[in-house]
């Protein structure tokens, strides 16, 4: 009898599980409510996203999903992504969020929600140190350049400018960086705010030619149905500027490279 009677309520759910939100212990499927939030984060990226030896993770990026989990109520779960997962790691919900230098393109925007953008880079060019023949992105015509995965770097220079470079493809941005270093690349373009990290990483090896050619939105990527959990993710960006934490955390990992930034909110784009 006492079983029953505990059961009873229980069955009751389990028949309207699938109309009655709530009536279950289920996960929420938009971020909102969520006590853990798996958000993904470069891993080799230094200054943005950077996995340190005990498997935690450090950078501006890294940061930013903290701020924004904690005005959610949430506690981040950082995971390892990379550029060419990200819009499927999202679809998949394998991720709630992806903070990882992620650009807003039209593109993109078909696939996945972008919160933000929370910072604008630019695109720049990084060469060895003591290379002299490349002074902004037409010189890469016929230079061997880097081309990661899912990235959308090269394709600003080979596809909307029509720059004919060589593409030499690799996984990730670390990965461009040892073959950079190595001598198997003449160039490596991507973001001034990720090129500034190697280039503090590395002074004596590489250097930033400035030239700055794109305007790069970074947002915060999440499922393309969560557009009550797009706004919530740009209250708190609203807020992380307003309270000074946006300034404090250019300030602190992105002055050391010599990058000037401001401490203005960007114009958001809008959650669709
Ligand atoms: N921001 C560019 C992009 O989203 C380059 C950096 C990256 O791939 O993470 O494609």
């Amino acid at each position: 009898m006492r079983l029953r009677l505990l059961l009873a309520p229980l069955l009751v759910c389990a028949a309207l599980s699938a109309a009655l939100a709530g009536c279950t212990d289920e996960e929420p499927t938009g971020i909102e409510g969520k006590k853990v939030l798996r958000v993904g984060v470069k891993f080799d990226q230094p200054g943005i996203g950077q996995e340190r030896r005990d498997g935690t993770f450090e950078g501006f990026d890294v940061d930013v999903a903290e701020y924004v989990a904690a005005a959610l109520g949430a506690t981040p779960e950082f995971v390892r992504i990379t550029s060419d997962q990200r819009e499927r790691r999202i679809r998949d919900r394998e991720v709630d969020l992806v903070v990882a230098s992620y650009s807003i393109t039209p593109d993109r925007r078909r696939e996945v929600n972008f919160a933000g953008p929370y910072i604008i880079g630019h695109q720049d060019i990084m060469v060895r140190e003591d290379a002299t023949d490349v002074a902004g992105v037409h010189d890469l015509r016929g230079k061997r350049l880097c081309q990661a995965g899912g990235s959308n770097s090269w394709r600003r220079v080979t596809v909307e400018l029509g720059i004919k470079a060589r593409l030499v493809p690799a996984a990730t941005y670390g990965e461009c960086v040892r073959m950079l270093q190595a001598g198997d690349l003449d160039a490596l373009t991507t973001d001034d705010v990720i090129l500034a990290g190697y280039a503090l990483a590395n002074p004596d090896a590489f250097r930033l030619v400035n030239a700055k050619f794109t305007d790069e939105k970074y947002g915060i990527g999440l499922h393309k149905d969560d557009i009550g959990g797009c706004e919530a993710v740009n209250r708190a960006l609203t807020r992380m500027y307003q309270d000074g934490t946006a300034a404090r955390l250019l300030a602190r990992w992105f002055r050391p490279a010599g990058l000037k930034t401001t401490g203005h909110v960007p114009q958001f784009e809008g959650c669709s």
